[in-house]
């Protein structure tokens, strides 16, 4: 990876629901009704508005990739994506969990959104294993910046250091 790539990605801690961005991902579940974990705070900060505008969409496939408003979020839009529910790896989790980065930033680059934020996808109540994770979502987000303008930038939105420690090492891995 070059620099001017690197300089395009960063890694935070915190809560996805407080960034000021023009979109954040949510690990939606398929009904897109909301859940647990990042799903509900995602929920919680945007208010019932966009539960309503949810219910008008008639759930989203797993890998795929659906965008609301963010109603009373301060990022702009939400990408709903559905990671898999991991059951051993062998059932096509990394190619469904790469699909929701794919198509989370093709729907970001069709809305010219400059910044997008993501949760690690699947690494929570879906028991996606971290590393994997990371990596799948790291390689993908590294190949899309080097061919796409959009979206100029990509913050990895770590909900624990440990977690950010991840995403660190497997940058400077490079790729
Ligand atoms: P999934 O069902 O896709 O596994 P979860 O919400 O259970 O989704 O977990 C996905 C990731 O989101 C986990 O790494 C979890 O620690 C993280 N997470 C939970 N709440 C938040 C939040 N408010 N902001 C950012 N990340 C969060």
């Amino acid at each position: 990876m070059n620099a001017m790539i690197r300089d395009r990605i960063r890694v935070l801690v915190g809560d996805i629901t407080t960034l000021e961005v023009d979109a954040i991902v949510n690990a939606a579940k398929p009904t897109l009704l909301g859940g647990g974990g990042v799903d509900g705070a995602i929920h919680k900060a945007a208010g019932p508005e966009l539960l309503e505008v949810c219910r008008k969409l008639k759930g989203c496939p797993t890998g795929q990739a659906k965008m609301t408003r963010g109603f009373r979020l301060k990022a702009t839009h939400i990408i709903h994506t559905v990671g898999p529910v991991y059951s051993g790896g062998e059932s096509g989790e990394p190619e469904l969990l790469r699909g929701c980065y794919q198509n989370s930033m093709t729907l970001a680059r069709d809305h010219q959104i400059k910044t997008i934020g993501f949760p690690c996808i699947s690494t929570g109540i879906y028991g996606y294993p971290k590393l994997d994770a990371c990596n799948i979502a790291v390689k993908m987000v590294i190949n899309w910046l080097e061919a796409n303008e959009f979206p100029e930038n990509v913050l990895f939105c770590c909900f624990n250091p440990a977690d950010a420690k991840i995403y660190e090492a497997e940058l400077a891995r490079g790729h």
